[in-house]
């Protein structure tokens, strides 16, 4: 081969030989997760014609229709609404939100402090951005435990009259904690509504789809949302989100998307209605491929000293590999090393800067086909301690461990290793 040196390649080696089982483990679910939804496909007769854009209005688009239903069906919920309308996470998060919380109503996360971006979502009571708090809708959160667990106690009493909704993220986002299995979610559900079954459960389902046989709503959530420029997207739907979950729920974000009474009626698909719809079939092989990559990198980093999380054998229920480095030259080295691999950009090199929505500058690598695809080999790190870098996805499993291998290969270049 001779692109790295006999030791790296070497390295290399003896790695896919140590992940052996755990890489064969990711086949079984993929085999589940695709055949799940050619089940959906054919159930709902999906046809070229679905596959039309619509202009408009869009009245009666039937290949939207459709579309809503096959992921309903593939995440064993009552109703689905999956739009290139949504601009990203953020915002389906936001819509689902905004469409069930009213003035007086309060939002309980119990996984801890959710994701960067949905800080401002939440905001602060006048902040005059239209925040959930601007509205009169409060927050509160109950932190994870020390050993990563939510905490009962803190959850039990922090439940009021005024608690509507309980938010759970499923993925660790930016924070060194383990994630949510389908599983322990199934276990949150089954505690809140024991509580009270009138709240209503809602997933921050982002980076957490077809990585586990099961979704949360196949274990109960009422509601959950995503993003199509993640794993749901299969790198090829050009942009959007999906909410999944309750009818009634569902109906209620729609109306906030569009308008109330008009809802999911309307809304012209334009050229995106196939991307969705290939992209959706081919999301569960392309998932089991960057997850792959997750745990073949997981197990190098490990080999070269560093701590990572989820250790290479480890159970999965997110995209998201997190290393943590020892200062920022490494973790700059980390993102700098990941682009240079990249079959998109690979000639500019990555530098911290302030994006909206985030708190602190963040480095970012992201040589992809659709702009911040995170399906797609990418790597970002927040430059705050302790210097934890954060990788996900890849088309394909070899582009990864490309990718882990010039990132050692940059390290050693600088002196780092
Ligand atoms: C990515 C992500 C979001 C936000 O999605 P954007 O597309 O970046 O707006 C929210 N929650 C989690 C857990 C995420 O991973």
């Amino acid at each position: 081969m001779a692109r790295f040196t006999e030791e790296l390649e070497q390295d290399m080696i003896a790695i896919e030989h140590q992940i052996k089982d755990r890489v064969q483990a990711v086949d079984r679910i993929v085999d589940l997760n695709q055949w799940k939804v050619i089940d959906a496909f054919q159930n709902h007769h999906v046809s070229d014609f679905h596959f039309a854009g619509s202009t408009g209005y869009a009245y009666n688009d039937r290949g939207r229709e459709v579309l809503d239903l096959v992921y309903a069906d593939v995440f064993g919920a009552e109703a689905a609404l999956v739009r290139p309308h949504f601009a990203s996470g953020t915002h389906t998060i936001s819509t689902a939100l905004f469409g069930v919380l009213r003035p007086g109503d309060e939002l309980f996360y119990i996984t801890g402090r959710p994701y960067d971006t949905l800080h401002k979502v939440i905001g602060s009571v006048g902040d005059g951005h239209g925040s959930l708090l601007d509205f009169g809708i409060t927050y509160r959160e109950a932190a994870l435990q020390e050993d990563g667990n939510v905490d009962w106690t803190a959850i039990e009493n922090g439940i009021t009259t005024a608690t509507k909704v309980i938010g759970i993220q499923r993925s660790r986002g930016y924070d060194w904690r383990s994630s949510f299995t389908v599983e322990q979610i199934g276990e949150m559900v089954r505690r809140i509504k024991a509580i009270n079954p009138e709240l209503i459960v809602f997933v921050d389902n982002c980076y957490g789809e077809f990585t586990e046989e099961y979704e949360p709503t196949d274990v109960g959530a009422d509601l959950i949302a995503g993003s199509l420029i993640k794993n749901p997207g299969g790198g090829i739907a050009e942009t959007g989100g999906y909410i999944c979950g309750k009818k009634q729920y569902v109906e209620l974000a729609a109306y906030r998307l569009t308008a109330p009474g008009i809802g999911g009626e309307v809304g012209a698909m334009m050229g995106t209605t196939r991307g969705i719809y290939q992209g959706l079939f081919l999301a569960p092989t392309l998932v089991g491929q960057a997850i792959k990559g997750s745990i073949f990198a997981a197990a190098m980093f490990e080999k070269v000293g560093f701590v990572t999380k989820p250790a290479w054998h480890e159970k999965r229920t997110d995209l998201i590999q997190a290393i943590s480095f020892t200062g920022p030259e490494h973790l700059i080295a980390f993102v700098q090393g990941i682009q240079l691999a990249a079959a998109v950009d690979s000639h500019v090199v990555p530098e911290p800067w302030e994006m909206p929505g985030y708190e602190h500058p963040v480095i970012m690598a992201a040589g992809t086909f659709i702009q911040g695809g995170s399906l797609e080999l990418s790597a970002d790190a927040p430059i705050r301690e302790p210097y934890i870098g954060y990788m996900q996805g890849g088309l394909t499993y070899a582009h990864v461990k490309y990718g882990v291998l010039k990132t050692i290969q940059v390290m050693k270049e600088r002196n780092l290793l």
